[in-house]
């Protein structure tokens, strides 16, 4: 019988220990974990992730600042606020919102905010900590860290002798995701747009990762009986059947087929993207405890 991988429910538990985390740091050191978010511009996926984050900040106690600055705002500014955020004792987690203006260079932008606050785990001081198994001082990218938490679930902690298959190799999703597969002990292959078949590389995988962002590519027929599948895509696509103009959210896999094969899957919505504003909340909690000096809870 497949098993549905309930993202929401494991992110509960997550927010559970980051709140009663953030409760205890207050009452021993009279820290609050403090995060700042940055959005540049008016994208509106962008400011719905940011008051989300806002909001899950909140409710996991934590000082939350939002600085919105105007589309016209230049480089020289946004990299000036980063440093005042940089050094701000009570700022433990510093997020930019990803896509920047296109006159900014996003990576002159994430490469200046201090390693030890880079709470989305993208400066190349936290993934070159990822890729050497250094992850006790890294930040991990938010989704993967999520996803693994999923893989955990399903397949325990030691994914000695198993397959793994990422499919996709962003710097944000496939890359890092690879890296953990492979320090959970997993042999991992890393699939994408120039790999020659990729159904006959999913059949192989006991641990199947779709991180692409093309609504419902990986078909029933791609899926390993008893694979633990795990869904990274958001899609939006059209929805006629529910109204003129409607639309509604699918990931990268076709997830009815998928799910009579597979031992375990996740549901989109409601798999990783839970996850990924969980962990942010665990990575500032993180980031807390150790500017406090103290010994953070582990997830
Ligand atoms: P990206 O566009 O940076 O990378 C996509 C990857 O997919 C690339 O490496 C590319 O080689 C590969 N690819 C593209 N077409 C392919 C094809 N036909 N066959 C095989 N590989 C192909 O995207 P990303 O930022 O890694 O995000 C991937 C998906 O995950 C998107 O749908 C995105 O919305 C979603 N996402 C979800 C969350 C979450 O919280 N759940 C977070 C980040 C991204």
């Amino acid at each position: 019988m497949t098993t549905r991988i309930d993202g929401k429910d494991v992110a509960a538990s997550v927010i559970e220990t980051v709140k009663a985390g953030a409760a205890a740091l207050k009452s021993s050191s009279n820290v609050v974990p403090g995060i700042a978010v940055v959005i540049v511009g008016e994208d509106p996926a962008s400011q719905v992730y940011v008051s989300s984050k806002g909001k899950k900040a909140k409710e996991c106690g934590f000082h939350s600042v939002q600085h919105t600055l105007a589309e016209t705002t230049s480089e020289a500014d946004l990299l000036a606020l980063v440093e005042a955020l940089n050094i701000d004792p009570a700022i433990h987690g510093i997020l930019v919102q990803l896509p920047l203006p296109g006159h900014i260079d996003d990576g002159r932008v994430i490469q200046a905010i201090n390693p030890a606050k880079d709470v989305d785990g993208f400066h190349v001081i936290n993934t070159g900590k990822l890729t050497t198994g250094d992850v006790d001082s890294a930040f991990v990218p938010c989704t993967p860290a999520g996803s693994m938490l999923l893989i955990e679930r399903a397949r325990g902690k030691d994914l000695s002798g198993l397959n793994a298959v990422v499919i996709g190799r962003s710097n944000i999703v496939g890359k890092p995701m690879a890296s953990l597969l492979l320090m959970a002990n997993a042999t991992v292959t890393v699939g994408h747009s120039r790999t020659a078949d990729l159904p006959a590389l999913c059949r192989n995988a006991d641990i199947l990762v779709a991180a692409v962002g093309r609504p419902e590519m990986v078909k029933g027929d791609w899926v390993k009986p008893g694979a633990t599948v795990i869904d990274v895509g958001i899609n939006r696509i059209p929805a006629p059947e529910r109204g003129e103009g409607k639309s509604r959210l699918v990931g990268d896999v076709a997830y009815e087929e998928c799910a009579q094969v597979a031992g375990a899957i996740t549901p989109v919505p409601g798999g990783v993207g839970p996850m990924t504003i969980a962990m942010l909340m665990a990575n500032t909690l993180v980031s807390a405890y150790r500017h406090a000096g103290q010994t953070p809870p582990s997830f």
